[in-house]
């Protein structure tokens, strides 16, 4: 028996395309406890956390229980910033004339 090797070979080629003057990040925050503690009863009782902070690092299964109310995750406001950053340079201006 005899293996046949095939050897492909891939050059990329072209302008990068990340050569853009903008960058841009997003961040994603979880913030207020949304979760019902008095949904049993019937009621709307909420625990009052107003952040979600990892009891865990990444990773671990703490990483998804919130430190503060003990709540999952998924319990809080999902918050996204998108950050977008371009170079510019801003006019001076001078305020020091009266
Ligand atoms: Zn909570």
């Amino acid at each position: 028996m005899k293996k046949r090797q095939v050897v492909v070979r891939k050059r990329t080629q072209g302008p990068a395309r990340d050569a853009i003057m903008t960058t841009s990040s997003s961040t994603v925050r979880y913030v207020e406890c949304q979760k019902n503690h008095a949904a049993g009863i019937g009621g709307y009782a909420v625990d009052g956390c107003r952040e979600f902070m990892a009891s865990g690092g990444e990773g671990t299964e703490g990483a998804l229980a919130c430190a503060a109310c003990g709540c999952h995750r998924n319990f809080h406001r999902r918050e996204v910033e998108t950050e977008v950053v371009c170079e510019y340079n801003p006019p001076s201006y001078d305020y020091s004339g009266q």
